[in-house]
């Protein structure tokens, strides 16, 4: 499915308002150990810049044919004073996104839109169950530094190994357990799906955000709905899947 190729996913069928488009400047780049790429933006209008942690941007990144395409990306950061919004690239391959964030200097111009997203904290639910891979660890952490004392979440987070973990900063009541491929490549797997077949659902309403790979997403709401969560009560969203170009999959059967 290619997303370059194909009519605006973004905004069909759903019919949602267009999202506003923004020029942004890259300020700066630099490398985010293990294996990211840290791009920090801004824009004239950039304190105008508002979004809740765990959404994303489209991002029109430039291809190896002189064209650009679409590819969403998660707002990691925003410094208010600075007047800044950060960006963290997995360098997952020689791909359109990962080349371009290598490649950037201080002044390169960068047409995106949004914010856009449904992955963000759900304040009253009594517990957060959150699960992802590598390209989630932007969502996970930023969500996790905003989520207020004493807020009870079970995160689950898929990397190669234990070289891919960072040290994840929160105020909330957080059991953060790093799950490892032990040399298997990423993408679809059961393992993130028997994690949550052996999770122990905490007593109250939880709220649980699932995102990654679309078929590991699929696999684990379909688990979570047959172990008695309702549809409202999962948040899930393929960031990636093997062959896809760009765009984004919605997982809500
Ligand atoms: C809402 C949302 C937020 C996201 N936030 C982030 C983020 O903050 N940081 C981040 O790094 N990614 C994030 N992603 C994932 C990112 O958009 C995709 O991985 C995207 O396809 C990368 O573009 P590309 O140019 O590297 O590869 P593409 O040209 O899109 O894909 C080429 C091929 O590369 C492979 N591929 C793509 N992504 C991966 C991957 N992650 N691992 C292994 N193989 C892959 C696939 O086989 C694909 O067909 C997000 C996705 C969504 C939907």
């Amino acid at each position: 499915m290619a997303a370059d190729s194909k009519p605006d996913t973004h905004e069909k069928p759903r019919q949602r308002p267009p999202l506003r488009s923004w020029n942004l400047h890259v300020v700066d780049s630099f490398d985010v150990p293990p294996g990211m790429r840290r791009v920090v933006l801004t824009a004239d209008d950039i304190h105008e810049f508002d979004y809740k942690p765990g959404q994303a941007i489209v991002m029109m990144i430039p291809l190896p044919d002189g064209g650009t395409g679409r590819r969403d990306y998660t707002i990691r950061s925003q410094d208010r004073i600075q007047g800044t919004i950060s960006v963290d690239f997995l360098l997952h391959g020689d791909t359109p996104a990962p080349t371009w964030a290598r490649r950037v200097a201080r002044g390169d111009i960068i047409k995106v839109r949004g914010p856009r997203g449904g992955t963000v904290l759900r304040p009253d639910a009594d517990w957060h169950l959150l699960t992802g891979d590598e390209t989630c660890i932007p969502a996970i952490a930023h969500i996790l530094e905003t989520m207020p004392a004493g807020t009870k979440a079970f995160v689950f987070i898929e990397t190669s190994d234990r070289n891919g973990e960072i040290a994840l900063e929160t105020k909330a009541d957080a059991s953060v357990r790093w799950m490892h491929r032990n040399g298997a490549p990423a993408g679809p797997s059961g393992l993130m799906n028997g994690v949550i077949q052996d999770f122990v659902l905490p007593p109250g309403k939880g709220h649980a955000y699932l995102i990654g790979e679309t078929s590991n997403v699929r696999r684990q709401r379909h688990t979570l709905i047959a172990r008695g969560l309702t549809r409202d009560q999962i948040s899930s969203e393929g960031y990636w899947r093997p062959g896809r170009i760009g765009g984004h999959d919605h997982v809500d059967d």
